[in-house]
């Protein structure tokens, strides 16, 4: 362990983990120190929001805090049932599912899927918890290069024959870069070599389409799509994570999806904080515009101070840097002199050489704060001749 985390600090790939003091939101408290948050999943500013807080604190106060037990045996309340009505309805699909989290949500579904038998087409850039749902799976895997079209149906060509069942499995929004996979495309695919279709849309929710339905409303794909993955943990603020798919597909989930079965149940608190957030998202749009305004000052500012920041799409703004060293010290450099606390994204996160600093505006910042954030860039970036 000591020469493995030696290791770790001599390759510069070695991460500061620091404590909040504060909630999320557009500045944090780190240290006694207010400093300018650019960094958190909190697109819409829910997880800190007051109705959204309220619905927790009120379901608290009826169910209790904790779920006491797994889904299948005495952990399902009310909550997660109308959860799942409410999800269903919102991603205009027959059914959903309530995990714990958007990670268990894929590591419990992908299996239940595919097993030793079958075969994944796993996009290359997939993350990490799509990896380990298709890991213990057992079932064979191709992996195919990143929104890369000719390559996947190639592959699918090529290797379709050898699983009786097939998936193509896809992040929908990239979470290292912010460009969007060509679902259309992936769904054309899937219907033309008999493969089912899953997509995790955890950074595309609350983001695209129509007042935040994801992915799936963005390209009109309603009921082309097998399985939706998403989580609560973005956008939406709290914490947990769903399925949304055919009825039957959410039955065979509550028989067979090993998180539902073995881990205990979301807590009250989190289910009612959901709840409120996607009635939220549904009657306003507002902070959705303001998330996309923000976002576009930003990347327009960034590339104005000449940083490149690569092929996004959404909010995920990556400042590629491309060395280990100079990204975590620019991200240094930002934190303690000028007060923006944005984290560096290394290895194994992405690819050796392809280090950046990942910024995440929200709906919350100001125009104040994207002008703070710029200038900041700016001044770290020509100290470190970075610009
Ligand atoms: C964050 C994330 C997850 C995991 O979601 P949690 O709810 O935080 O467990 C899964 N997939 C992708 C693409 C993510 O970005």
């Amino acid at each position: 362990m000591t020469e493995e985390l030696r290791g770790i600090r001599d390759s510069g790939r070695y991460v500061p983990i620091r404590a909040l003091q504060s909630p999320q939101g557009p500045w944090v408290s780190i240290g006694g120190r207010r400093v300018l948050n650019l960094c958190s999943n909190n697109y819409l500013g829910y997880a800190n929001h007051p109705d959204v807080k309220r619905a927790a604190i009120e379901a608290i106060e009826k169910y209790g805090v904790g779920a006491g037990a797994v889904r299948s045996i005495a952990g399902t309340s009310e909550l997660h049932v109308m959860l799942e009505e409410e999800i269903a309805a919102f991603k205009h699909m027959e059914a959903a599912l309530v995990f714990q989290g958007g990670l268990l949500a894929n590591t419990g579904t992908i299996p239940v899927l595919v097993a030793k038998d079958d075969i994944v087409f796993s996009e290359e850039l997939n993350h990490a918890s799509i990896i380990d749902g298709v890991r213990l799976s057992s079932a064979k895997r191709a992996v195919y290069r990143h929104v890369d079209m000719d390559d996947l149906n190639s592959q699918l060509t090529q290797h379709r024959s050898e699983g009786r069942r097939s998936l193509i499995v896809t992040d929908g929004v990239f979470s290292m870069d912010g460009d969007i996979a060509p679902l259309d495309k992936i769904v054309e695919a899937g219907e033309k070599h008999d493969s089912m279709v899953y997509v995790d849309d955890a950074h595309g929710e609350g983001v695209l389409g129509d007042h935040g339905r994801g992915i799936v409303d963005h390209f009109n794909l309603a009921g082309l799509v097998d399985a939706e993955m998403g989580t609560f943990s973005k956008a939406i603020g709290s914490m947990g994570g769903f399925i949304a798919g055919s009825s039957e597909l959410i039955e065979l989930l509550r028989q067979r999806a090993r998180p539902f079965l073995f881990s205990s149940a979301l807590n009250a608190g989190d289910a009612a904080a959901v709840l409120k957030s996607v009635q939220l998202m549904k009657s306003d749009d507002a902070p959705l515009k303001r998330l996309w305004k923000n976002t576009e000052e930003l990347k327009a500012g960034l590339r104005d101070a000449g940083y490149d920041t690569g092929s996004s799409r959404t909010p995920i703004t990556p400042v590629m840097i491309g060395d280990e060293k100079k990204t975590v010290e620019l991200s240094r450099m930002l934190y303690e002199e000028e007060s923006l606390f944005a984290s560096p994204i290394v290895y194994p996160t992405v690819a050796p050489g392809a280090a950046r600093i990942r910024l995440m505006p929200s709906a919350v910042h100001s125009s104040e704060d994207i002008r703070f954030a710029l200038d900041a860039f700016r001044k770290a970036g020509s100290k470190l001749g970075l610009t």
